[in-house]
């Protein structure tokens, strides 16, 4: 028997398979680039461009999740299906928040984080050449989910004439044949946009009548301001049967690093979500599971005072490019803010200024999508401080914005 030395060929190319070619070109790699540049710079740089909460996770969610971490118990792998215990709490919380029972046995999943259940869940019910109708501009992991799966996103224009909210009556027979599912987000990332229940209802109905399921991804709804309380689609008549919806407590508690969200709804499109699942991973770590359980038992009024630190900031900043002109409408929910770009400049070519100019980054509304062309996202995840700060630089360098 003869061996080979190492290296045993000299050139091993790997090359990417045809569904990673098929993925966008990652626009934001540009941005990190300069950013890199800049803070190797030693400059100033203020982001506005992740939509990643800058608060810490909450002292007594941290607590339960030392204990939880301490007991043997939770060292070993979790159920697929999750814990009882979080399950139920998981109902509880939603029966509070949105007077919808859900069954705790079938009708909620627990997720490694939402996108993980979001971009898993066209290879649970998607065949190759199947449509899924994914709204523009859009949350990446609709369409990249899409494509694992072999399907054929249908983009649905978010457009502002019609508040951000896709037109369903456009969608063309032959298109709606073959579409098994649609995505949607409200409150919406990037623009900020609601979805009244009425909006839920026709879409609702749609579903029902053209055999879609709808999954609608509600990583937002509870990050709402001066009171507004976003719906969930399972209040409405109807939906349990056409459509799951998408939780998280990322956003809601400063969680994003702890992977867990759920999703609920339509029992069997989650038992089969979840048979895709147990085949990829092995459940949320328990100590986990127990923490988010806290959250959502206890964290009511925490939550509270972190709604209105996104609020101040919110007002502060709205408030402040209103006062230099800029057109910015406050947004309802989310702590993103969604402006349209001045004339003279593409998406694109606004981020660079800022970035220039300013040192201020914020992302290009392309980047979610061709109809985001024409508007930028600001991610209000940095302290009021910081916030002032962006906006006495743009107040400096605005003689390059409007032009009279
Ligand atoms: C942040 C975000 C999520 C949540 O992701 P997790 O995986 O739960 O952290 C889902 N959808 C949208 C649109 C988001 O912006």
């Amino acid at each position: 028997m003869t061996f080979l030395k190492f290296p045993f060929h000299k050139t091993v190319t790997f090359e990417p398979a045809e569904r990673l070619k098929k993925l966008p070109p990652y626009l934001f790699a540009e941005i990190d680039r300069k950013k890199r540049e800049l803070v190797a710079q030693e400059k100033d740089v203020i982001d506005l461009g992740v939509g990643d909460p800058d608060l810490a996770t909450p002292p007594f969610i941290v607590d339960a999740l030392n204990e939880a971490a301490r007991d043997p118990s939770n060292h070993r792998y979790a159920l697929d299906a999750g814990m009882p215990a979080f399950r139920e709490s998981v109902c509880n919380w939603f029966e509070k928040r949105f007077h919808v029972k859900l069954d705790p046995a079938a009708e909620i999943l627990p997720l490694i984080g939402s996108k993980e259940g979001i971009a898993h869940l066209p290879l649970a019910i998607v065949n190759p050449q199947d449509v899924v109708l994914v709204p523009d501009p859009c949350y990446p992991p609709y369409r990249s989910g899409t494509w694992f799966a072999g399907g054929i996103p249908h983009l649905m224009p978010l457009l502002e004439g019609n508040d951000f909210l896709p037109d369903l009556g456009i969608i063309a027979k032959d298109v709606l044949k073959k579409s098994k599912l649609m995505f949607l987000n409200y409150p919406n990332n990037p623009t900020s946009a609601v979805a009244s229940k009425e909006f839920f209802r026709r879409a609702v109905e749609f579903a029902h009548e053209h055999r879609i399921l709808i999954a609608h991804d509600a990583a937002y709804s509870e990050v709402g301001f001066d009171g507004y309380q976003a719906p969930s689609i399972l209040e409405v008549e109807g939906a349990r049967e056409v459509s799951i919806e998408f939780h998280s407590l990322s956003k809601m508690f400063n969680m994003t690093g702890w992977r867990v969200g759920f999703a609920v709804g339509n029992a069997k499109a989650l038992s089969l979500l979840g048979k895709v699942k147990s085949n990829i991973d092995s459940g949320i770590f328990q100590a986990v599971q127990l923490a988010a359980k806290k959250a959502l038992d206890e964290g009511h009024e925490t939550h509270q005072d972190i709604l209105k630190i996104y609020q101040k900031r919110r007002d502060l900043f709205v408030n402040g490019l209103k006062k230099m002109g800029w057109e910015v409408q406050a947004p309802k929910a989310t702590f993103y803010c969604w402006i349209s770009v001045p004339s003279g400049y593409t998406s694109s070519e606004l981020v660079m200024k800022f970035l220039d100019t300013m040192n201020i980054i914020i992302t290009p509304g392309n980047g979610f999508g061709m109809n985001g062309e024409g508007y930028f996202r600001v991610s209000l995840t940095v302290p009021e401080a910081r916030l002032e700060e962006a906006l006495k630089r743009i107040e400096q360098s605005h003689h390059h914005f409007h032009s009279k």
